[in-house]
């Protein structure tokens, strides 16, 4: 194990009962630290944790990140902030709130315990991109004015936080930009296209694709997108980032419709709905930087970690109702 790994530590992980947080959890509680769970529950879920409660290493604390916040930890993982469209767009002033004040507050946090912090940044820092595929150094295409606005800025008025925090203070920070992840313990309703198609094929509705499906994205399967995390935050205080994480292989909407609709084994039909305002037309990561620097890269394929994923959703839909949509509490 690398550097911050040779000994136990004290993890904050914002976000830490959201899908992604949910599982950055539970590597590093299997990697011998504690963890110090922090989330407001507005998209994440107590059911999310649930299993690791039992676990005297680890410890969830219902806060809202744009209020200041007053732990010891060793090391912080940032990645409060909701992540689907539909979430973000619900209280667009709170999702901007929550990447910006969120930010200060916890990169304050760090200043003051002079800890290692990451912040979980996006693909849509580079908006709808002219480049293709997108390398870090591509200072991206964004509408700083419409509905996507307040998480695209948002997360980029962080990534500048972070490294202004960095040149000033002297912060050991690193920045990952993650590009579309899916597995499970997404949200069955949370509007994001993998979890949207699996649910929709499963219970035998329409599957909706929006516009003509030409649309690309690269999916990453979660366990793949975690192992990236893990190894950024052991590497070298040194390697800040920007760095891209995420699956380079690139699926049109449609494509991923027909897959969904193949694995599930359903008799769906696909019907195209209105494209969405401002939705980039495509998206695929450029990992040189990641492979070299990192040595990861993703190893799992759409069909193997679509398989996982549907059988997920197959055992959430067995659910009484109550389980299956947000369940906040
Ligand atoms: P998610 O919605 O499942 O998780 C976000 C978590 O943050 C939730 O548990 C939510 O309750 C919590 N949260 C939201 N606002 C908060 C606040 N003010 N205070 C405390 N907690 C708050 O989404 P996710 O997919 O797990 O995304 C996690 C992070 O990764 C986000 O920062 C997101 O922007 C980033 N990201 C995710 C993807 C992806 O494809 N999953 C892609 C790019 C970036
Ligand atoms: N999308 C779709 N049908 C759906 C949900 C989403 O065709 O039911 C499309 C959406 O318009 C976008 C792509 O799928 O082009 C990915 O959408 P998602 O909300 O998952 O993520 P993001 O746009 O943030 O990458």
């Amino acid at each position: 194990m690398g550097r911050l790994y040779e000994s136990r530590k004290r993890v904050l992980i914002t976000g830490g009962a959201g899908f992604l947080g949910s599982h950055l959890a539970e590597r590093v509680l299997a990697l011998g630290h504690e963890v110090l769970c922090v989330d407001n529950l507005f998209t994440g879920t107590k059911r999310n944790i649930d299993h690791l409660h039992a676990e005297p290493r680890f410890e969830f604390l219902r806060h809202d990140v744009t209020f200041p916040l007053y732990v010891e930890v060793d090391e912080i993982d940032n990645l409060a902030c909701p992540a689907s469209p539909i979430h973000y767009q619900f209280d667009p002033v709170q999702t901007t709130k929550t990447s910006v004040h969120g930010a200060i507050n916890m990169l304050g946090l760090a200043k003051r315990l002079r800890c290692p912090i990451l912040q979980a940044s996006t693909s849509e820092v580079y908006g709808d991109p002219a480049v293709h595929p997108q390398p870090e150094d591509y200072w991206g295409h964004v509408n700083p004015i419409g509905p996507r606005a307040c998480y695209d800025e948002g997360k980029r008025c962080a990534e500048t936080l972070f490294f202004d925090y960095r040149r000033q203070h002297n912060l050991s920070i690193r920045v990952a930009r993650i590009f579309n992840t899916y597995g499970p313990r997404m949200q069955a309703d949370d509007g994001r296209v993998v979890s949207n198609f699996i649910v929709q094929a499963l219970r035998g509705e329409p599957v909706t694709v929006f516009g003509e499906g030409r649309q690309t994205r690269s999916f990453c399967y979660v366990d793949d997108l975690i192992e990236g995390i893990l190894r950024l935050m052991e590497a070298d205080d040194d390697l800040t980032g920007p760095i891209n994480l995420g699956n380079p292989c690139e699926f049109s909407m449609l494509e991923l419709a027909e897959k969904v609709i193949e694995m599930t084994g359903s008799r769906s039909k696909i019907v195209h709905g209105p494209l969405p305002t401002d939705d980039p037309r495509q998206r695929r990561p450029d990992i040189s930087r990641a492979r070299g620097a990192l040595g990861w890269e993703p190893t799992t394929s759409l069909a193997e970690g679509l398989d996982p994923t549907i059988r997920y959703f197959r055992e959430l839909l067995d659910q009484p109702a109550s389980l299956v949509g947000a369940q906040r509490t």
